[in-house]
């Protein structure tokens, strides 16, 4: 197994930061060994090096903030750069028994295979994460490191926390546990994505989009793809490592990426345009749907076989009626995660079809750029002609706007069939 920083694409200056605090973490655990009451430094009220006490310097087993650990970060960065690959990889580096990372020792094996017990990730599945289940984290996350190292609790999506589990988590983190270090990934550090509050007790590692050329190196040497299939779809996918692979390796993904692109050469006309817009959203939904489905089957079976469905015992039917609740509550999850998965979905092709445009507009300015989408150049530069830098503008605001309005719970039909409405008009 390489070091557990090898798939972080592109990040050098983020994987020299976090490495630097695994090794200030490991020191604050040897100082701990030898009895001198370790302490991590908490990040300031401003989250900043410099807001952090200058004391601590004088102190035994604590650390120089600005290269040292703390115990509360936050990963931030745009879709597929790689947040909670860094925030696993982390955790890994937390619990490495010989370096900051090694890959090869216990620690990093099982914090990678996602079977540590000290390192805790939540995904959420559904549109939010609540508190109850915030709760029962913060207080799992206070208890003392079964491998005597610490307790990583990484919070996928922390943007979708809802604001009573904000507070819970705001709590644990002011006064954090000892041995206990959150990991929070978020698109930003604005606030409609993380608290002002929150964020002044973590340190920030800000995550670039990975450059097209670093992602197609890590899919040939990781995944086994050929290279020039793999600078095709690192192009395609303008940054995002996960929908780069897909694009190489799933034809049926290949295939929805081509209906998209073919919007544009569709818009003849209002129809068109309503045709496009139900098309579009269709494709969305039977993509959600091929996602969630098996795992939705999957739990359902799981819960009933536990609830006792298939027994025939007296206790059977009064169990089942018992049951009823918890099937309509995992019905409620599932619902859930289907909206989200479909917002995806069409999040994904809204942002092929911006990269469409936005090849129109570089190459109505003569912008000596790469296109994104190497394969409907010919396409873009038609366009481009015809709709010159101004009206390739409009049409890349327009996807954009859409992206924005689903993003505020415009109900996505609507903003789709505005925002093709929009496109053909220009
Ligand atoms: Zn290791």
């Amino acid at each position: 197994m390489p070091d557990v920083f090898a798939d972080l694409v592109g990040q050098d200056e983020a994987v020299a930061e976090l490495r630097r605090a695994a090794g200030a973490a490991a020191a604050v655990l040897r100082a701990g060994a030898a009895d001198r009451s370790p302490a991590l430094v908490p990040a300031g009220p401003a989250g900043t090096a410099e807001a952090a006490p200058e004391a601590c310097d004088t102190e035994p087993g604590a650390l120089d903030p600005s290269t040292g650990m703390t115990h509360a970060w936050i990963f931030t960065g745009p879709p597929g750069s790689g947040r909670s690959v860094a925030a696993r990889a982390f955790a890994a580096a937390l619990q490495c028994t010989y370096g900051t990372g090694c890959g090869e020792c216990p620690g990093c094996h099982t914090t990678m295979g996602g079977t540590n017990a000290d390192v805790r990730m939540v995904v959420p599945e559904g549109l939010s994460i609540g508190v109850g289940e915030m709760r029962a984290l913060v207080l799992r996350a206070a208890s003392t490191p079964s491998g005597g190292r610490w307790q990583v609790v990484v919070i996928e999506d922390a943007d979708r926390l809802t604001e009573a589990a904000g507070n819970a988590l705001l709590k644990a983190i002011e006064e954090p546990p000892p041995r206990t270090v959150f990991l929070l990934c978020a698109p930003s550090t604005h606030p409609d994505d993380i608290s002002v509050t929150i964020r002044s007790r973590c340190r920030v590692v800000p995550l670039r989009q990975p450059p097209a050329a670093a992602v197609a190196e890590v899919l040939v040497r990781r995944d086994g793809i050929a290279p020039d299939v793999a600078q095709w779809a690192a192009a395609a996918a303008q940054g995002h490592v996960g929908r780069a692979r897909r694009l190489a390796r799933d034809p049926e993904a290949r295939k929805r990426r081509e209906a998209v692109l073919a919007v544009p050469r569709r818009l003849t006309g209002v129809g068109a345009a309503f045709d496009a817009a139900s098309a579009l959203i269709e494709a969305a939904e039977a993509e959600a749907e091929a996602s969630v489905s098996e795992a939705d089957a999957t739990e359902r079976a799981a819960l009933e076989t536990a609830l006792g469905a298939g027994g025939t015992g007296r206790g059977a039917a009064g169990a089942m009626r018992g049951a009823a609740g918890q099937l309509k509550e995992l019905e409620k999850r599932q619902k859930s995660r289907a909206t989200r998965a479909q917002r995806d979905a069409l999040d994904r092709a809204l942002v092929d079809l911006a990269g469409f445009y936005r090849d129109a507009l570089t190459m109505a300015l003569r912008a000596p750029v790469d296109p994104v989408h190497t394969d409907t150049a010919a396409l873009a530069g038609a366009g481009a002609q015809k709709w010159d830098a101004e009206g390739s503008l409009r049409r890349l605001e327009a996807v954009l706007a859409c992206r924005a309005a689903i993003e505020a719970n415009v109900k996505p039909r609507i903003a789709v069939e505005a925002m093709m409405l929009a496109l053909w008009k220009g």
